[in-house]
C-alpha cells in the first residue's frame, strides 16, 4: 500500500529529498533481515518493504514525522543500526525511519560518570571516547557496532561486561522520547529541566513503561536521546590493538588479566558463579568462547589466531593432539578479566579467585593463558569487535533457551538444551560444532545475581532443509523448556514473529502472565491511539473486541 503522494510529500517536506526515499532496491536493502528466512513466506529474506525509508536529522524532524504518522495513520518503525528482524516492519503500511544522521555524543559528565548519545551512536565510539577519560560503556553482547540507546531502551542491553558496568536497562538514566501520539516526553531529571543525570526523578519516572526487561522493540513510539551510566576504566586513554586480521589482539597494562577458568563439573561451575558474586570481584566475565560449540569452537578460536589459516582447515586443526586436548579441557569454562582499578585492588581479586579455584576445583586454562591468547581475549571482550563470529559457519545462526535467574535456576535447563540440539546436529541439519554451544553472561547484572546461558544454532541459510530444521529445533527448545517446568526463553519471541495475529493473540490469552499484555494494551490506548507503533509491543485484546 503504497504512500498517497499527500503523505510523502508532507514527510519530505520535513526531512527534504534527500532523506528520505521509495526506491524499491532501497526498500528492499531494509526489508533484508537476518532471521527473515526463519518466518517469510518460501524463507524469503526480506521483511516485508517499508513504504518509504526516512532519515530524521533531529528530535524536531522525528516529532514532525510522528505527528504527520498520526494524521495519515502510517506505522512508523525506527532503528539505530538495525541489526534484526525486530527492526524491520512488520506488515505493510509502515515507514522505516533510520536513524543514522543522529549520531552526536552530545555530553560527557566525567564527574558524574555518564554520557548523553543519540541513536546512531555506537558502542565502539562512545568507548574510545570516555576511555580517554578513565571511563567505559557497558558494549552489549551485540557488540561494538550496535547501538547503545537502543539497547537501553528499546531491546535487552547485557554483555560481557554488565557483572561489573551494569546491564543497559539499570544504565539508563534520563531520556527523551517522542511517543507514538507525537508529545516529546523528557523523563526523570530531565522532565525537571535539572540535566540528565537521573532516570527516576524528580520528574517522570517511565522505565517500567517505556521497556520494562526487553523492550519495546521500536513498537512505542522513538528514543531521540538518552543518558547512560559510565563505568570505571583503568587503562590507558587509548585500547591499543596490535596484530593483524583477523584476530588483532590488546597487549594491555600490568593492572589486567584474562583467564579462561574450567572446572571439573557443572555444580563447582556455577558454585564459582556465586563466589563471584560475593567476592564483588571481575570486570568482565562471559562464558564466551564455547559459543561455537565444544567439541569445534577451541580448534577454531586456535585456527583464528593464525592468519595463515582459513576455516578450512579446522578438521585438520580438530585432529591436533594439543587442541584435542584443550577442547577437553574448555568444556566446563567461562573466561574473565580482572582489572585493578589499583594494583593492591588486582592483588586482591587474583587471591580471591585462587581462593574460588581451590574451593571449586577449577584452574586457569594454561593455553589461554599464553601472552597471545591472553591480549586476543582482552580485546575480545573489552571491545566486542568480532560478533560477525556467530554468523561464521555458514552464515546462520540462532539462539535459544537464555531464561535469566540465578545459577541454581539456570543450571537447571542446561543439560535439556543439549539433548533437543543432539538430534539436529547428529542429522547434520544444524552445524555439529558440539551440542554445548552456550554462552552467556555471569552476571548480567550490575554485581551478578543473575545470569543466563543461550543454546546457539549454526544452520545454513542457504539451504532449505537446514534453515527449516532451525525454526523446529527452535519449537523443540522452547517445548523442552516448558516440559521441564521453565519459562519458554528467547526461541520464543522469535517463533512468534512468524505467527499470525490471532495466533499471537491466543498465545498470550493462555500466557500466566496475560495480565501484562492487558495493561500494556491500556498503555497503548492512551499514547498511541492512532495505532502508529507495530505489535512489537505487546498487547492484548479487549475480550469480545
Ligand atoms: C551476534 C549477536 C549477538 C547478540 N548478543 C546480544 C547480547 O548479548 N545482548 C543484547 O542485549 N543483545 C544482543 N543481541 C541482539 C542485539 O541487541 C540486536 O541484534 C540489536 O538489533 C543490535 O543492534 P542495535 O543495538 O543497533 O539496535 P537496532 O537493531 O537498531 O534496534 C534494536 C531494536 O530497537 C528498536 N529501536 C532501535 N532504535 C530505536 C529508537 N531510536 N527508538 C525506538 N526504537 C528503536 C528497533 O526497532 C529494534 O526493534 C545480539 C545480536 C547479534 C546479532
Amino acid at each position: 500500500m503504497a504512500l498517497s503522494r499527500e503523505a510523502y510529500r508532507a514527510l519530505e517536506d520535513i526531512v527534504g529529498p534527500e532523506n528520505i526515499s521509495e526506491e524499491p532496491a532501497i526498500l528492499d536493502s531494509y526489508a533484508f533481515q537476518w532471521l527473515a528466512e526463519t518466518i517469510r513466506p518460501g524463507q524469503s529474506k526480506f521483511m516485508p518493504r517499508p513504504e518509504a525509508a526516512v532519515l530524521p536529522g533531529s528530535t524536531a524532524e522525528v516529532q514532525a514525522i510522528v505527528k504527520t504518522c498520526n494524521r495519515y495513520k502510517i506505522k512508523v518503525k525506527p532503528y539505530s543500526t538495525g541489526w534484526y528482524f525486530y527492526c524491520a516492519p512488520q506488515t505493510e503500511g509502515v515507514i522505516q525511519l533510520d536513524m543514522r544522521r543522529m549520531d552526536r555524543i552530545l555530553e560527557i559528565d566525567e564527574r558524574n560518570m555518564f554520557a548523553v548519545v543519540e541513536p546512531y551512536v555506537i558502542a565502539a565510539t562512545l568507548q574510545a571516547e570516555v576511555m580517554k577519560l578513565g571511563l567505559n560503556c557497558n558494549v552489549t553482547g551485540a557488540g561494538a557496532s550496535c547501538s547503545l540507546l537502543a539497547s537501553a531502551t528499546s531491546y535487552h542491553g547485557a554483555g560481557p561486561s554488565s557483572i561489573f558496568g551494569g546491564e543497559n536497562n539499570q544504565n539508563l538514566l534520563s531520556l527523551e522520547w517522542v511517543m507514538p501520539n507525537g508529545d516529546i516526553l523528557r523523563t526523570g531529571s530531565l522532565g525537571s529541566g535539572l540535566g540528565w543525570f537521573c532516570g527516576e526523578g524528580p520528574g517522570p519516572s517511565l522505565r517500567g513503561i517505556v521497556r520494562g526487561m526487553l523492550g519495546a522493540k521500536g513498537g512505542l513510539g522513538v528514543f531521540t536521546k538518552c543518558a547512560l551510566k559510565l563505568s570505571p576504566w583503568p587503562g590507558p586513554a587509548e585500547l591499543p590493538v596490535e596484530g593483524t586480521v583477523p584476530a588483532y589482539n590488546s597487549p594491555l597494562p600490568d593492572n589486567f588479566r584474562a583467564y579462561s577458568l574450567a572446572f571439573p563439573s557443572w555444580e563447582n561451575y556455577f558454585e564459582a558463579y556465586y563466589k563471584i558474586y560475593d567476592n564483588e570481584i571481575g570486570y568482565i566475565a562471559h562464558r564466551q568462547f564455547s559459543m561455537l560449540g565444544t567439541e569445534l569452537g577451541t580448534a577454531f578460536w586456535m585456527l583464528y589466531n593464525d592468519p595463515t589459516k582459513t576455516l578450512d582447515d579446522i578438521e585438520e586443526f580438530t585432529q591436533k593432539p594439543e587442541i584435542k586436548k584443550l577442547t577437553e579441557e574448555m568444556k566446563i569454562a567461562f573466561q574473565i578479566v580482572l582489572a585493578g582499578l589499583t594494583p593492591r585492588h588486582l592483588e586482591y581479586q587474583e587471591k580471591v579467585l585462587d581462593e574460588i579455584l581451590a574451593d571449586t576445583g577449577g584452574w586457569k586454562v594454561a593455553a589461554m593463558s599464553q601472552p597471545a591468547m591472553e591480549r586476543f581475549t582482552l580485546l575480545y571482550l573489552i571491545r566486542l569487535g568480532h560478533k560477525n563470529l556467530n554468523f561464521v559457519y555458514n552464515g546462520g545462526w540462532l539462539g535459544t533457551f537464555m531464561q535469566a535467574g540465578p545459577p541454581d535456576y539456570v543450571k537447571g535447563y542446561r543439560h535439556i538444551a543439549e539433548e533437543v540440539t543432539e538430534p539436529y546436529q547428529k542429522k547434520g541439519l544444524l552445524v555439529d560444532c558440539g551440542v554445548d554451544a552456550m554462552m552467556g553472561p555471569v552476571g548480567s547484572m550490575g554485581g551478578g545475581g543473575n545470569c543466563a546461558l543461550e543454546q546457539f544454532g549454526y544452520y545454513d541459510v542457504a539451504d532449505k532443509e537446514s534453515t527449516d530444521a532451525v525454526v523446529s529445533w527452535t519449537k523443540d527448545c522452547v517445548k523442552g523448556a516448558i516440559d521441564k517446568g521453565f519459562v519458554p526463553g528467547k526461541g520464543s519471541h522469535y517463533l512468534a514473529m512468524g505467527m499470525t495475529r490471532e495466533q499471537r493473540q491466543s498465545s498470550y490469552a493462555s500466557a500466566p502472565w496475560l495480565g501484562m499484555y492487558r495493561w500494556q494494551r491500556k498503555i497503548k490506548g492512551i499514547i498511541d491511539p492512532n495505532d502508529i507503533g507495530d505489535e512489537l509491543y505487546p498487547t492484548l485484546d479487549e475480550p469480545g473486541k
